[in-house]
């Protein structure tokens, strides 16, 4: 058997100071970035699916990903040599409430590595409870590992900024979960993700320490921070921890431009889910837009207020950002920066926004006109269910001067039949103002669509899919997983073995919890 073999540089450990209990009890743990703790073993760990592609980023092969000393060491069964995995220790506010001390209650940092000068940190998601563990068990189940499985690797291939995921284990153990919050627990198999990014940082990371006054920690934490992952701001100073803010805002800004785009809704957008590098993380009760709806939210716990909504991810965004500033604010001590950087955020999301919607629309740079052009698309996409993939992807089939735009487009109405008199004229009358704007484009239709098809991704992880996928390896079938993990790695691609998957929701998924509606259960 092939052993694995890494070259480790646990920088977050030997660089910051470590919590100095090992007690692996719910506990309140001051002035410390992490606690040492070991992941459960679980007792039949098989792997169910791999991903070559995040394996390349760290020198494992498929064939090391066949060898049992793999499936060893992404189960949490046995520590790699010479290292000590370990919980982080963050805060964050949750619902626009500031909830104390969070950490990772069942995510375990295994260690650090290097390779091919670049730093990747590898943690198991559900690998066992840990001293930020609050009343949870640290375990994850099947059906939610599978959700973030597909879905990493799937934004990775979208071109979406993300934590990476590396393997999908089942335990082989069954965990109690309540799914739909109704008192009536369940067990289901257990399961384990290891997930993989340079860092897993979050905003939350920060603003415990500043929360609780710790600024030594606090400052500890932004500079190495700024040393290992923005190292060209520069040395230490209250200049270079703004720009650290600036960098931080811009790059959450190119996030948030690109789940619009593809129509991904986070789901629970909480300060202690967002990646200081500007990474996706955390994939729990997330969602994929079927027919376009900027109020759709599918996070259940959610519905009240619907604050984490497809159509307010920015404006979240920038929230989250103003608490990271009073975070920071000790280390520089001036309000301008923040406010300028906060300030720059809305302007610009504003203008790449617009920039970003005509690219979907296939034009090469914006024009006076475009933005009534898709103000008027956007309402127009919610006057009758319109799928938002489908829709996008055939629009790169309307040419300019061809009739009868709107019969390329009727694969993507769920309601077809809606679309008579003033609605219909409304349609037609957009389609018309889109292919005179398409001729000023002065590009070939080959250009357009090979442009249009570079933004505009034919297939996504849809709700329904997941969930078939979910109920098949439930029970104990993985072709599906395995399906989609390989029709996802080529998301832009005509695949015409794959025709089906592009294609509206089914009705059946309509209201099926897991398809419209999910709960953080997970
Ligand atoms: P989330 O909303 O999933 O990002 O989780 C918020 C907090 O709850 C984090 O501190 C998680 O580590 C913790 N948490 C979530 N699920 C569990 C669980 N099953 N056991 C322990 N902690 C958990
Ligand atoms: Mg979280």
């Amino acid at each position: 058997m092939k052993s694995l073999s890494f070259s480790l540089d646990n920088s977050f450990q030997i660089e910051l100071p470590a919590d100095p209990s090992t007690a692996n009890i719910p506990r309140q743990v001051t002035a410390a970035c992490y606690s040492t703790v070991l992941p459960l073993v679980p007792s039949s760990p098989t792997l169910l699916s791999f991903s070559p592609e995040a394996g390349a980023l760290l020198g494992i092969s498929e064939e090391d990903a066949q060898s049992d000393a793999f499936t060893t060491f992404v189960s949490g069964k046995e520590v790699y040599p010479g290292t000590k995995p370990y919980a982080m220790n963050y805060g964050g506010h949750q619902f626009g409430s500031w909830a104390g001390q969070l950490g990772d209650g069942r995510a375990i940092n295994l260690f650090e590595l290097l390779h091919q000068g670049q730093r990747w940190m590898i943690q198991l998601k559900g690998a066992g409870p840990t001293p930020y563990s609050r009343r949870g068990d640290g375990l994850a189940v099947l059906r939610s590992s599978i959700r973030e499985f597909l879905c990493s690797e799937a934004m990775h291939h979208l071109g979406v900024p993300t934590t990476r995921a590396l393997s999908l284990v089942q335990t082989g153990d069954q965990v109690l979960r309540d799914l739909l919050y109704n008192g009536n627990a369940a067990y289901e198999p257990g399961a384990i993700v290891c997930r993989v990014a340079p860092t897993f940082l979050r905003f939350g990371n920060y603003q415990l320490f500043a929360a609780r006054g710790e600024q030594a920690v606090l400052q500890q934490l932004v500079d190495y921070t700024i040393r290992h992952f923005f190292p060209s701001l520069g040395p230490p100073s209250k200049e270079t921890y703004a720009r650290f803010f600036q960098e931080v805002s811009e790059r959450t800004l190119e996030l948030v431009l690109q789940w619009q785009r593809v129509g991904f809704v986070h789901g629970v957008m909480n300060t202690d889910n967002m990646s200081i590098l500007g990474l996706t993380i955390d994939y729990g009760p997330y969602g994929w837009l079927d027919n376009y709806d900027p109020d759709w939210t599918p996070n259940t716990t959610d519905l009240p207020n619907k604050r984490y909504r497809f159509g307010h991810q920015a404006q979240v965004a920038q929230w989250n950002l103003l608490q990271l500033a009073n975070a920071l604010y000790p280390l520089v001590e001036q309000e301008e920066p923040f406010i300028e950087a906060l300030n720059h955020f809305s302007k610009s999301y504003e203008h790449r926004y617009l920039e970003m919607m005509g690219h979907k629309l296939g034009f090469a740079a914006p024009q006076p006109g475009d933005e009534a052009l898709v103000k008027a698309l956007e309402i127009l996409l919610c006057s009758t269910e319109t799928d938002m993939t489908l829709f996008f992807r055939l629009l790169s089939r309307v040419h300019p001067g061809k009739e009868k735009g709107i019969q390329e487009l009727l694969p993507a109405f769920y309601h077809p039949e809606e679309l008579v008199g003033g609605l219909l004229e409304r349609w037609e009358r957009w389609i018309e103002h889109y292919q005179q704007r398409t001729v000023q484009e002065g590009s070939t239709p080959e250009e357009r669509v090979a442009r249009m098809h570079r933004v505009n991704p034919k297939y996504v992880l849809r709700n329904y899919m997941a969930q078939l996928a979910i109920e098949a390896a439930e029970r104990g079938e993985h072709a599906l997983l395995h399906e989609l993990q390989a029709l996802l790695k080529a998301p832009y691609e005509e695949q015409p073995s794959m025709e089906k998957w592009f294609d509206k929701r089914p009705d059946w998924a309509r209201t099926k919890p897991g398809c419209s509606a999910l709960s953080c259960s997970s």
